[in-house]
């Protein structure tokens, strides 16, 4: 006969993190301990922060500068503690769903051919996001929350999340690439699966922007920017007139 599942607070204990305490309870999400855990913090409420991530041991365990989902956990960590609650839903989905030894062979294959992880999985038959986010969103409503702040770029996990009822207000991380790897990664990923990956401020993109422009567009750009210099020096004097 199996043991009855321990309930939330039977796992309450103090977790201690950059030198600060925090009570953390832990619950399997349906699916057993394979598909993950939530890991609650302090006296979560309605509109708490909320990170679903997925495993990556590079990144996780290793602090491997290749991919951002070190500096997002980290980053998530650290908001949940200034905000003193919140929940995080490991999932143990690594290499997008495939798996660490199907990701290993990904990179592989990246290095040798120069492509992007997305282009390795298919040329390795893989699908290139496996992930499901279903049982994350329905781990939130089991916590008893009906709207949370999601820190995320991915859109998947905010339609999930809005799919299971919740209200969702979307909190983009904006970890900035710790190399030159995890920057092209970054830009795979806003391409290829619409990740909310702020472009406007990240340092690549102006240069992306400008290489990728023809001459005339260029110069067109720089004309409108000569036009509102002008219409601002004309304009002022109206005001100190009036
Ligand atoms: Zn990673």
């Amino acid at each position: 006969m199996g043991k009855a599942a321990p309930s939330l607070s039977e796992t309450g204990h103090r977790l201690t993190r950059k030198g600060r305490e925090l009570c953390i309870r832990v619950m399997p999400i349906s699916g057993g301990d394979d598909g993950g855990h939530a890991l609650v913090f302090g006296q979560i409420a309605d509109g708490c922060l909320v990170r679903i991530h997925s495993r990556c041991l590079y990144g996780d365990a290793l602090q491997s500068e290749d991919c951002d989902c070190g500096p997002e956990l980290d980053k998530s960590m650290d908001l949940i503690q200034d905000a003193g609650c919140g929940v995080l839903v490991y999932l143990e989905q690594e290499g997008r769903g495939a798996g660490l030894v199907n990701k290993a062979r990904g990179l592989r294959t990246s290095e040798r051919l120069g492509v992007d992880t997305f282009d390795s999985y298919e040329r390795l038959g893989l699908s290139v996001d496996m992930r499901c986010y279903r049982l994350a969103a329905e781990a939130l409503t089991v916590l008893g929350l009906g709207s949370v702040q999601l820190l995320t770029n991915n859109p998947e996990k905010v339609r999930a999340v809005r799919d299971q009822g919740i209200t969702v207000t979307v909190v983009p991380l904006g970890t900035r690439p710790r190399s030159d790897k995890a920057r092209r990664y970054l830009e795979a990923k806003r391409k290829r699966r619409g990740h909310m990956i702020p472009v406007e401020d990240a340092p690549w993109s102006a240069q992306i922007r400008e290489s990728h422009q023809p001459w005339w567009c260029q110069a067109l750009s720089w004309f409108r920017r000569g036009l509102i210099l002008v219409a601002r020096i004309v304009t002022i004097p109206e005001i100190w007139i009036r």
